[in-house]
């Protein structure tokens, strides 16, 4: 579909504390949350009308990756994290958090570190706003609209609850394809 386009958006934070003592070697956690962003935008201005909701991304999972680590220097962080997450950026930014919490001027410098990384990452899916709603055959101005998951034909919200609700319908009024 040509009227459909995305972007990625990372928010990376990481904490340092020192490794408790029964632990000999430093360590690495990443935490990493994927969630997808629909929104909607206008045709001709490519600006956004609105947000149709955050949810977890159904494509990618949330993952945790613990590694041991010899040191903090970035060359060695970015060798371990690319082999592991085969993502060159994402190893880089991650990388770019790591080194300097692992220099934080109130760490010991001679004690084993444990770093925990949480990786955020939203996929924002942009539609452009159709015309009008193909059930009610009104314009998309003046009420909430809803896209469906399964094939991201848009009507208004109450359009298509009655549809699928009220009228016993499983399948999208374009296309006929299934609704979940
Ligand atoms: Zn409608
Ligand atoms: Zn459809």
């Amino acid at each position: 579909m040509d009227s459909k386009s995305s972007e990625r958006f990372l928010n990376i934070h990481a904490t340092a504390r020192v490794q408790s003592s029964s632990s000999y070697s430093s360590e690495v956690v990443i935490f990493q949350n994927y969630h997808e962003e629909i929104l909607l935008q206008d045709k001709r201005s490519g600006s956004v009308f609105e947000s149709l909701g955050s949810y977890p991304d159904h494509l990618l999972e949330g993952s945790t990756l613990s590694l041991d680590v010899d040191n903090f220097t970035p060359a060695y962080i970015f060798r371990r994290l690319a082999k592991e997450l085969n993502d060159y950026d994402l190893s880089w930014d991650i990388t770019r958090r790591i080194f300097p919490e692992s220099q934080r001027r109130d760490l010991p410098q001679d004690k084993p570190l444990f770093i925990t990384v949480l990786v955020e990452s939203t996929r924002k899916l942009y539609f452009q706003r159709e015309e009008m709603c193909a059930i009610c055959l009104d314009d998309f101005e003046s009420k909430p609209v809803c896209i469906l998951p399964c094939c991201f034909h848009q009507f208004h919200r109450e359009c298509i609850c009655e549809w699928i609700d009220r009228r016993g319908h499983d399948s999208c009024p374009l296309c006929r394809h299934p609704v979940q």
